[in-house]
């Protein structure tokens, strides 16, 4: 916790109720931010000199934004329209057959009027920062657009309309699988030559110039559909300009399974032999590794991103978690499919999962509380909450490469707030709170989201939500309507 008294010459200042900062909430303290939104200091509030402008927000306790770190924005037009067996036995294939007709419909505006209704959304959720996995690169034909990068700019302009930062995680998609007959309907993510999709990288890039909210990563989007030589190409390339390097990793068996009928090795393990595991590497999913995948991922000190709404929603399994932590594996966490956007439901999907499959309670508590008298349960509630909110702020920041996630001095000045007087965590002391937001709040309780000590989020409302919501209901009934 910083207490030194800040210069307050050209700095913002919040005064919540509750700040939470170092694991607990703390009455008494304001967050100071600079003129670049830059966190200056977590400071008691008698110390500030009395001139200061402070922003008073009352009934609020104050956590740090939440980083999503995982989405594809774009399928947010395909909610609650893959609920229904299409065939006898439906599974992520048959899902990803509707997700494909999806993405052949969008034009480059569709495709701006979706991303912004999901980052809304997000926004709304106390989401400050998303790491989107962008792979619609061409026209509907397979044709290049003029900017080839049209379609991943529809995308950023559509996070800073809203006002989020965004890694901008550019997808390299080659083929259909290992042995696979192209299918037409990737003809929007195909980029067969890996020096083609660097010359567009570098582009992208040079177009986000130096915006501190947008930013380029790079995602070969699985082992299925990058193959070994493309792989290679794109982790010299993103290692040697520092990028985050993003990639779908063991989601479904039948993966698994040609991976290693391909490589004669688990995913992992071919990641591991090509050196593609780094700090800056995140396997996205990760359900189906083994033990040895995990030490290797351990032993690189690569992330996970796990998207437990999405993995459920999908009927992908449990990311073993359990496993993952035990091994010093970060874990962040994402949207993914836009199933829900509520992040605190990932996190506690990522331990009541794991409850589930295994029959035990407070399965991700960090040991040395595990260790205490069950019947002092708080304190083993309080390390399992703040263990799964790190996951949703500090890991998610570390996997996307944002200088974000907690009010040390000098991060990003990105907050959220939650209303104390919410129903679902009203009543909740200072120790109990955390556990109560983490397990019960829901994102109807978020009040205020701060991007950069900007507010993009007031009372519970985004200034643009009416625009937003009216064209993306336009939008959903272009797609849709011819068979409503
Ligand atoms: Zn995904």
């Amino acid at each position: 916790m910083t207490t030194a008294a800040p210069d307050i010459s050209d700095t913002t200042t919040f005064v919540p109720d509750l700040l939470y900062s170092g694991g607990r909430f703390h009455a008494g303290y304001a967050l100071v931010c600079d003129a670049e939104g830059r966190v200056v200091s977590v400071t008691r509030v008698e110390e500030l000199p009395g001139e200061t402008n402070a922003v008073r927000l009352r009934k609020r306790a104050m956590l740090p934004g939440l980083v999503n770190a995982h989405s594809h924005a774009f399928q947010r037009v395909i909610r609650g329209r893959t609920e229904y067996r299409g065939s006898s036995s439906d599974s992520f294939w048959t899902w990803r057959e509707m997700m494909y007709a999806a993405a052949q419909r969008l034009t480059p505006e569709a495709i701006y009027d979706a991303s912004r209704m999901a980052f809304m959304e997000m926004a709304l959720a106390g989401i400050t920062s998303v790491g989107e996995f962008h792979y619609l690169h061409r026209t509907p034909a397979g044709g290049e657009y003029e900017d080839p990068n049209l379609l991943a700019l529809e995308v950023a302009r559509a996070a800073r309309d809203v006002g989020l930062r965004i890694a901008l995680l550019r997808v390299a998609y080659a083929r259909a699988g290992f042995r696979k007959e192209p299918d037409p309907r990737q003809l929007r993510f195909i980029e067969p030559d890996p020096a083609v999709f660097i010359r567009h990288a570098e582009s992208l890039a040079r177009a986000l110039g130096g915006d501190p909210h947008a930013w380029l990563g790079v995602a070969p989007h699985s082992v299925r559909a990058v193959p070994v030589e493309y792989l290679r190409a794109l982790r010299s390339y993103a290692y040697a300009y520092h990028l985050p390097l993003h990639m779908h990793v063991a989601e479904q068996p039948a993966e698994v399974g040609a991976c290693e009928a391909e490589h004669g090795r688990t995913p992992v393990k071919l990641l591991a032999d090509e050196g593609v595991l780094s700090p800056r590497f995140t396997g996205v999913h990760a359900v189906h590794v083994t033990p040895e995948e995990v030490a290797l991922l351990a032993k690189a000190r690569a992330c996970v991103c796990a998207c437990p709404t999405t993995e459920r929603n999908l009927g992908d399994g449990v990311v073993p978690a359990d496993l993952f932590f035990e091994a010093g594996v970060r874990v962040a966490l994402g949207t993914d499919s836009h199933t829900q956007i509520d992040l605190l439901e990932d996190a506690r999907g990522l331990e009541y999962h794991l409850r589930l499959k295994t029959l035990r309670r407070n399965v991700l508590a960090p040991a040395s509380v595990k260790d205490e008298s069950v019947f002092e349960g708080a304190p083993e509630v309080a390390g399992l909450a703040a263990r799964l909110f790190e996951c949703a702020t500090f890991m998610g920041a570390e996997s996307i490469g944002a200088h974000a996630g907690s009010f040390e001095p000098g991060r990003a000045a990105d907050f959220f707030t939650v209303d104390l007087e919410d129903p679902t965590i009203a009543g909740a002391s200072p120790d109990d709170l955390l556990p109560a937001i983490v397990f019960s709040a829901s994102r109807a309780a978020v009040r205020e989201t701060a991007v950069g000590g900007r507010l993009v989020v007031e009372s519970g409302r985004h200034p643009l939500q009416g625009e937003i919501v009216s064209r993306f209901k336009a939008l959903q009934k272009r797609l849709w309507g011819s068979d409503e």
